[in-house]
């Protein structure tokens, strides 16, 4: 068997193992990424980040067209949707985005071994490449990046076809006529809106009482109406108690009040789970969680000394952009660095109709953690800019100020570009802006982020 020796080894070609493996190699260091797949950028560009936001932008187009004839633009004929060229560009973005990736790891000279790896003790790998040959890896720094899975429900089998998660959803070649979506969280919500744009009668089933688990409660509030507007059916507080395949196709579905539908499509959206099974975790002498995610300390290391792990494997935040960050800080720290990541200022986004964005505390978790604090709202109703681009979408930003000093301590945007603008909030909030800071600040006009402005008076009127 061939050993292969580098100064760096990097297990998995996702989000996390690719900004890992660009980060190691920036610092100097000899780095091999190893991929168990024909195709490299992990869950984001496969069956994640990409195809959904893909289909969230076909669906904010289709719905934008329809609406363009307020703005004085005329169609001539009906605007329908073709599901087909909607796959089309969605399979464009991936192929451009693998495209670049494969540029960047060229560029940083990357060695990209296909195969899937094994710890054989904390500093040899063990993998069967593509072509069937086995190879040794021996590097004294290892970064497990291997990502997660779709959690699936005893009472959904998967079949792939009728019954799918988010790993399936890239192969649907039509547009369901009726769906049932199972779990309210960001994905499910996402793709409730998603096919009920493209013309779904859609049900959503969530255990919890509310969608958007974590979410502030505003947002929480508005999403739902929005759901119940746009003729969703949102079920909360109960579950599936059983999903039969009927003679005529499609599922049947009960609830557990007995409540029943029919579906052509269900799809399972009740979380992820780690990947971390044969990976020869104990070989390495890397522990688990609770939750089956690898057990990291500040730096990201493991419980096993320069084996550190990133990205969805560790099951802090589960997100693209939080797993780039890990994976550069995990190569930084394993080549002797000493960088932690401050998770108050992670943003997040969701691509519901309208999009959230937010950052730090929600109100809950301020009143809860006993923090006195002043809360600044803007309606987007009042912005002139959001009224030229969606007059037809709700929309508001509100903002938590900390009561004496002023400062931003949390920030939910519901509306048009909120998961973009969030951005100059996370800029705000690590370097302690105060409402003054945003009240003297000069605005483009007309902008969204006026809203910025009106917001944090708003606050201070109120104290
Ligand atoms: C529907 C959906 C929508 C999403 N939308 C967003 C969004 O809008 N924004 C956002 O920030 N995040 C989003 N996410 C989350 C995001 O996709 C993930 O957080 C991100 O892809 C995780 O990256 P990762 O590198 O940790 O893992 P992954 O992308 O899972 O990559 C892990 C890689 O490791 C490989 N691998 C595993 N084991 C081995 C082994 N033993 N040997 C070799 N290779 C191995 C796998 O084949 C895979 O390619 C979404 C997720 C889903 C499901």
């Amino acid at each position: 068997m061939d050993t292969l020796r580098f100064e760096v080894a990097v297990i998995g070609g996702g989000e996390a193992g690719i900004a890992a493996a660009v980060k190691a190699a920036e610092l100097g260091a000899r780095v091999c990424m190893i991929e168990s797949s024909p195709q490299l950028g992990g869950a984001c560009v496969a069956t994640g980040t990409l195809p959904s936001k893909t289909f969230s932008i076909s669906a904010g187009m289709f719905e934008s067209v329809k609406k363009a004839r307020n703005f004085g633009v005329r169609i001539e004929g009906a605007v329908s949707l073709d599901f087909a060229e909607v796959v089309v560009s969605r399979n464009r973005l991936m192929k451009c985005d693998i495209g670049v990736i494969h540029s960047h790891l060229r560029t940083h000279k990357v060695e990209l071994i296909s195969g899937r790896a094994a710890f054989a003790a904390p500093d040899r790998l063990r993998l069967t490449k593509a072509d069937g040959t086995a190879v040794e890896i021996e590097s004294p720094r290892t970064i497990i990046a291997s990502g997660s899975h779709p959690v699936s429900l005893p009472v959904l089998p998967v079949d792939g076809t009728t019954v799918i998660t988010t790993d399936e959803i890239v192969s649907l070649t039509a547009s369901p006529r009726r769906v049932v979506i199972v779990g309210a969280g960001i994905i499910g919500c996402e793709y409730a809106f998603i096919f009920r744009t493209f013309g779904a009668e859609v049900n959503l089933i969530e255990k919890t009482g509310h969608v958007l688990l974590g979410q502030d409660k505003d947002l929480v509030a508005a999403i739902e109406k929005e759901l119940k507007r746009r003729g969703i059916a949102f079920h909360p507080g109960t579950t599936v108690v059983s999903c039969e395949a009927p003679p005529e196709g499609g599922r049947r579905l009960v609830l557990e009040d007995g409540t029943a539908f029919e579906a052509d499509l269900v799809l399972a959206c009740v979380g992820r789970k780690a990947s971390t099974n044969g990976l020869g975790l104990e070989a390495a002498g890397v522990s688990l969680g609770r939750r089956g995610e690898i057990i990291v300390d500040d730096m990201l290391e493991t419980t096993s000394g320069g084996i550190y792990a990133a990205g969805d494997v560790i099951a802090r935040r589960m997100q693209s952009s939080t797993a780039i960050l890990e994976g550069a800080v995990a190569a930084e720290n394993a080549l002797g660095g000493s960088r932690t990541i401050d998770e108050r200022f992670v943003p997040g986004g969701i691509y519901t109709q309208p999009e959230i964005g937010s950052v730090g505390l929600t109100e809950d978790e301020a009143v809860e953690q006993g923090i006195l604090h002043v809360i600044g709202v803007c309606s987007y109703a009042g912005l002139v800019k959001a009224c030229s681009l969606q007059s037809f979408n709700p929309g508001f930003i509100k903002m938590l100020f900390e009561r004496n000093s002023h400062k931003l301590i949390g920030a939910h945007i519901l509306g048009t570009e909120s998961a973009e603008i969030i951005h100059n909030l996370v800029v705000a909030m690590r370097v302690g802006a105060t409402a003054e800071d945003f009240i003297y600040s000069i605005y483009h006009h007309p902008s969204l982020s006026e809203g910025f402005r009106d917001a944090a008076r708003d606050a201070l009127s109120k104290l």
